[in-house]
């Protein structure tokens, strides 16, 4: 596959960023790509060498500032390592991605004191996150959480249950959102993010159990029983836990989703144009045939398309530009565009996409993993329709300062 920079992506990548891509490939290719088969022969067992290996190069800090210990590289970096290791391993990407949707809240919302307690040891590689925010009733309806936290003195009590929570058998610390008010109160004031650690007694992490694809990745169940953490482990205020969640999602999860998906994109247009160059047909290939061509065009000009809205987006994310409607675009037509190229991709691969030990039904099975997560299509146009109707939907990116040392540096790639 190829590691060219596309010409495309130039307004948006400085030369750090050009390093840090062919790091990511070279990664990739010397770490990941080994491990494959192994995770996907073994689709119950949870892959930690990957995230070893990632937190050994300060990833899970990439957008921690150095006053931190981090890499301070900001959203376009983080897309780039998204997404480069996406397109050789999609459950490897995740593991990633996960821990660094909650990195961003914190980034957000914590105090320096906090900041100073835990951003250290993520950028370190000691500590990876989870954001744990899913319920098995109220799915992906934030305002239906039903975990709750009571003060007990000095401290929180923390009882409810979480589902499809990525990197559960990961994490040393979860970010957990609660409802902290009386029935009635309105869900922007009635929740609260709290960080629980992982040993914490009464928290309890579910036994892995394989789901159709992302093999090596686990996002699954965490039960809460009266878990009690003390007050310093609020993340933001009190009551606005609602906040927490939705700028992690629109402002992370958005973002490495769309990054998620781009990568296996790319690994199915790859994939399907090398077979469809050598299958013979009629004294020549099938990628000469008409009907086929215009397949793979479409395929092209859909994975150009959200190449640039993966980019756009974070760019102006990293600028400080309002950017909502963009992530979630970039998200929502990056899933669906990626989906449709692995279901052509398929077709146009005959009975031999079927094949177990062939890499399309691989990535197909992946992309099925980003529509739900960071908000489903649903809700993704949902939130578009108010943008289109002028509704002023909270514009989550006007609450981000631009860092200047996430801004581009001036030389270009
Ligand atoms: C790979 C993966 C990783 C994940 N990681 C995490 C994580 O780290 N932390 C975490 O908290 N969660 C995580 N999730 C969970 C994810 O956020 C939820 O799956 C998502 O929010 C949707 O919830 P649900 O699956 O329960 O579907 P539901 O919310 O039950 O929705 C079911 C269907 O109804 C539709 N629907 C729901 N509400 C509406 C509406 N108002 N209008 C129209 N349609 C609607 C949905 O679009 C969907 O099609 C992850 C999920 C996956 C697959």
């Amino acid at each position: 596959m190829s590691t060219t920079l596309p010409p495309a992506l130039r307004p948006y990548l400085t030369a750090r960023h050009h390093l840090l891509w062919q790091e990511a490939d070279a990664f990739a290719a010397e770490y990941v790509a080994p491990r494959v088969a192994r995770m996907e022969a073994a689709p119950g067992r949870v892959e930690r060498k990957i995230a070893e290996w990632m937190a050994a190069r300060g990833w899970f800090g990439v957008t921690v500032p150095p006053a931190f210990g981090g890499l301070g590289a900001g959203h376009v970096a983080k897309t780039i390592l998204v997404h480069r290791i996406a397109r050789v391993s999609a459950a490897a990407a995740a593991i990633l991605q996960a821990s660094l949707i909650p990195v961003g809240a914190l980034l957000r919302c914590a105090t320096h004191e906090q900041k100073s307690r835990w951003l250290p040891r993520i950028a370190g590689g000691s500590l990876l996150l989870s954001i744990a925010v899913t319920e098995p009733l109220g799915g992906g309806h934030i305002g239906g959480i039903e975990t709750i936290a009571e003060r007990s003195g000095s401290q929180w009590v923390i009882t409810g249950s979480k589902i499809h929570i990525g990197n559960n058998h990961l994490a040393g610390a979860h970010l957990v959102i609660a409802r902290t008010a009386q029935p009635g109160v309105s869900s922007s004031q009635a929740l609260t993010a709290f960080m629980v650690e992982a040993d914490r007694p009464g928290l309890t992490v579910a036994e892995h159990r394989p789901a159709l694809g992302l093999h090596g990745f686990s996002a699954g169940r965490l039960d809460l029983d009266h878990v009690r953490v003390p007050e310093d482990h609020v993340v933001g205020e009190i009551g606005q836990g609602l906040s927490v969640a939705q700028s992690g999602s629109i402002l992370s999860g958005r973002p490495n989703l769309a990054a998620l998906s781009l990568g296996l994109h790319e690994a199915v247009v790859d994939t399907t144009t090398s077979y469809l160059k050598t299958r013979p047909r009629y004294g020549s290939v099938l990628s000469d045939l008409p009907v086929i061509r215009h397949r793979i065009g479409q395929m092209e000009a859909h994975l150009r398309a959200a190449r640039v809205l993966a980019y756009q987006a974070v760019h102006l994310l990293d600028l400080g530009v309002p950017c909502d409607a963009e992530l979630i675009t970039a998200k929502h037509l990056g899933h669906k565009w990626a989906a449709e190229a692995a279901q052509a991709a398929m077709e146009l691969h005959g009975a031999h996409g079927l094949d177990g030990g062939y890499v399309l039904q691989r990535l197909w099975r992946d992309i099925q993993h980003t529509y739900a997560p960071a908000g489903t299509g649903e809700v993704q146009r949902l939130r578009l329709a108010e943008t289109a109707l002028h509704e002023d939907p909270i514009q989550w990116s006007e609450h981000v300062t631009a860092q200047t040392d996430w801004a581009p540096d001036p030389t270009p790639a």
